[in-house]
């Protein structure tokens, strides 16, 4: 720490927990440069719709400029109304499932990717892949990328995902396994039709050995016309409302075996899945913007605290969670706010740089490691227990 304050920040990864990260720092008046690994002409698939619970819509309200954050409000929508539970043919077997905490929000992950990158202008730099990075003896840390560029700061901050290659420097013996959490995804836009499948918070549609979750996307504005009025300026496509399906593959199932099918061979792999189940459900499948098999990785292993130096993690890159739980952006969201705290202490000089890393470390580990325990319950709710561990 110096009477300059903490020094700048590299973020690596302009993911959901590092743009709220350097929303909350530009907030605090720290420096931020954040290093994003795509061009940023293209939307990545990552699934289509998370819902916010209280941490990750404080860390919004918490981080962001007021207008941004009115949009945000203004393109979510309600997590209401009862969580049904069908049998294939529709037939109503509970109006209680579980679902999200109440006062959850529904976002759609592009459009608050969109508007989370507003604001931000040049301190988000794209296609910029870190390779490296080395802490040097004065006091600065300096990032390599893989085009032979290099980033010099104070901190630096892998928030670059499950895939995390700081996650690889900084606590190697971590590496990354299978779940059993296997599925098709497909967002498919909202008729009336189809929104009698969710009229509430959420539906499970359970058939012989395979689940169906549905999900809806209701924006309360379209989000391109929010944001002409409410963010002129921000780039945001014209997007419909839609219902957001998944389809648990069975894990032993061959196309989860060897994921990666192209979408259209995952449509046809849904539709003989479901073979024989309601005319509205097969027709939702017909409809959608689809996406191919997709398994989740895990860390195999809780995450362990590594010696406390100016490089750390945040969000997935910490604590990979399965889509199960439903709150890894939510951890990651709370771990940007926490972080951006304690660097406004060391900058403030209330405290030195790496005792306000240790405390953020051992906070998040703590935090982050319960969430993916909770992911990993969860799952047990969706798919049967393989049969070693039934006995
Ligand atoms: C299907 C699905 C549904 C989900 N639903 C929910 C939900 O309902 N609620 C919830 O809370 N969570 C949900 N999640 C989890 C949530 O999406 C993640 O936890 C969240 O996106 C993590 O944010 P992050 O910023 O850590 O990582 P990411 O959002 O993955 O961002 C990482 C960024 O780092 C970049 N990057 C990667 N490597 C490099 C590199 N070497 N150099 C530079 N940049 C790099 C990537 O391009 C990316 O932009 C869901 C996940 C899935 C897959």
């Amino acid at each position: 720490m110096t009477e300059q304050g903490v020094g700048r920040v590299l973020v690596i990864g302009a993911g959901l927990g590092g743009l709220t990260l350097a929303h909350a720092l530009v907030r605090a008046g720290l420096d931020v440069h954040v290093y994003e690994a795509d061009d940023g002409s293209g939307e990545r698939f990552q699934g289509h719709r998370i819902g916010l619970a209280e941490p990750g819509l404080a860390a919004l309200r918490a981080s962001l400029p007021q207008r941004l954050h009115e949009l945000v409000e203004a393109t979510s929508g309600g997590l209401t109304g009862p969580g049904l539970l069908f049998d294939e043919q529709l037939t109503e077997l509970s109006r209680d499932l579980d679902g999200p905490q109440e006062g959850s929000r529904a976002v759609d992950r592009q459009v608050l990717r969109r508007i989370l990158r507003g604001g931000l202008g040049d301190r988000v730099t794209h296609g910029k892949r870190l390779r490296g990075f080395a802490e040097g003896a004065d006091g600065t840390v300096t990032a390599r990328f893989a085009d032979g560029t290099e980033a010099t700061g104070a901190v630096l901050v892998g928030a670059d995902g499950g895939n995390s290659v700081v996650r690889r420097h900084l606590v190697p013996e971590v590496g990354l396994v299978d779940s059993d959490l296997c599925g098709v995804m497909g967002r498919t836009t909202i008729t009336d039709r189809f929104l009698r499948l969710v009229p509430g918070r959420g539906t499970m549609v359970k058939g012989p050995g395979i689940t169906l979750m549905l999900g809806r996307m209701q924006f309360d504005r379209e989000p391109s016309a929010a944001a002409a009025e409410l963010v002129p300026g921000l780039d945001m496509p014209y997007r419909d409302s839609y219902v957001r399906w998944v389809l648990l593959v069975p894990p032993e199932h061959p196309a989860a075996t060897d994921p990666g099918s192209a979408r259209e061979d995952a449509r046809e792999l849904v539709l003989e899945l479901i073979e024989g189940w309601h005319p509205d459900l097969r027709d939702l499948v017909r409809s959608a913007d689809m996406s191919g098999v997709g398994r989740s990785k895990i860390y195999d292993r809780p995450m362990p605290p590594w010696p406390v130096g100016r490089v750390t993690l945040l969000g997935d890159a910490a604590h990979l969670t399965l889509a199960s739980g439903g709150n890894g952006a939510n951890t990651a969201m709370q771990d940007a706010v926490r972080l951006s705290a304690r660097l406004a202490e060391a900058h403030r000089g209330e405290r030195d740089l790496l005792s306000a890393l240790g405390a953020y470390q051992g906070d998040m580990l703590e935090r982050g490691n319960a969430a993916v325990r909770f992911g990993k319950e969860a799952l047990k709710r969706f798919v049967p227990p393989r049969p070693q561990e039934t006995r």
